[in-house]
């Protein structure tokens, strides 16, 4: 399995206005603002609240995109019904946010109460629907914060025998809105994350860590190269009503030292959030030459 195959969670913005619906989609693919032979990733708010989900996965399966992908909380999917109509109607890619173990560590981080029975229940209905249509691909996405980092073993090993997840993904804090809000409770220095992932790791079998995919951490860091992923360009349908303007998915403009011009790494890395080193300083980032 190649980790650049599941590095698929950045993002091309071309949208127009707020809240995306079928005749904006519609529009959207007549004037070309959506690259044909790429993949379209519903993503940002929470899409499946939006009622002509199904209606636009089927017009741009019909538009032959080379994939449809959604991310979503997994709520939803916990009615099997709706969880098989998305899939029937084109999309094949399923990324579920997942953020503990268990309801007290997975709640936390939502901040809903229950959030976690329904996720968990989505991600077994889409698993059992895998095996009727085995071309769909599923991750499990988890943000990693000081509420969940100790849990990160216990979320894996309670999939270790589950058939049907092609990719764990770990996303550092997005520092922007409340991420940058509640830094000083929730941000790992990007080394606290490589130690710790590190020994998660030591604890699994080779099979499982060749399916864990760290995207946006940077190279320089950590010794954790083999799985660290790219962004990938795609394109972005966001059904945010209150819609920022995203320059990529994490949020911001990444930043440089002077050094990173002699970093080997230096044309794929996409650089650190400027509120990171304001935070935290440079003193993790060494040029790897
Ligand atoms: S370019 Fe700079 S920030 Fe990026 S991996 Fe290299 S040293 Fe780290």
């Amino acid at each position: 399995m190649e980790l650049d195959d599941f590095s698929a969670y950045g993002v091309r913005s071309r949208r127009e206005g707020n809240i995306i619906n079928a005749a904006k989609l519609r529009k959207y693919i007549n004037n070309g603002f959506l690259i044909k032979n790429s993949k379209v990733v519903f993503t940002g708010g929470e899409p499946t609240l939006n009622d002509e989900l199904p209606v636009m996965a089927s017009m741009l399966k019909s538009e032959n995109f080379s994939g449809v992908a959604l991310q979503t909380n997994g709520r939803l999917l916990s009615y099997p019904d709706y969880a098989l109509e998305l899939v029937r109607s084109g999309i094949n890619e399923f990324g579920i946010s997942l953020h503990g173990s268990k309801p007290s560590v997975h709640d936390a981080v939502t901040r809903t109460p229950g959030s976690f029975q329904q996720t968990m229940r989505g991600i077994e209905n889409l698993v059992l629907i895998k095996r009727i249509f085995p071309y769909i691909k599923i991750s499990i996405n988890t943000i990693l914060t000081r509420i969940n980092i100790c849990d990160i073993y216990s979320l894996f090993f309670k999939f270790r025998h589950v058939q049907g997840i092609d990719v764990f993904v770990l996303n550092p804090l997005i520092l922007s809105g409340n991420g940058e809000n509640y830094a000083d409770r929730l941000l790992l220095r990007y080394s606290e994350t490589a130690s710790a992932v590190a020994a998660v790791f030591r604890r699994l079998d080779t099979e499982f860590v060749s399916r864990v995919v760290l995207i946006d951490f940077p190279r320089c860091v950590g010794g954790l190269q083999k799985n660290i992923g790219d962004f990938e360009k795609v394109n972005l349908i966001k059904n945010a009503s209150e819609a920022r303007e995203l320059k990529t998915k994490m949020g911001y403009e990444g930043v440089k030292r002077t050094g990173c011009v002699r970093c080997r790494y230096t044309d794929i890395c996409t650089g650190i959030s400027p509120v990171y080193i304001k935070i935290n300083g440079w003193s993790e980032f060494r040029p790897v030459l």
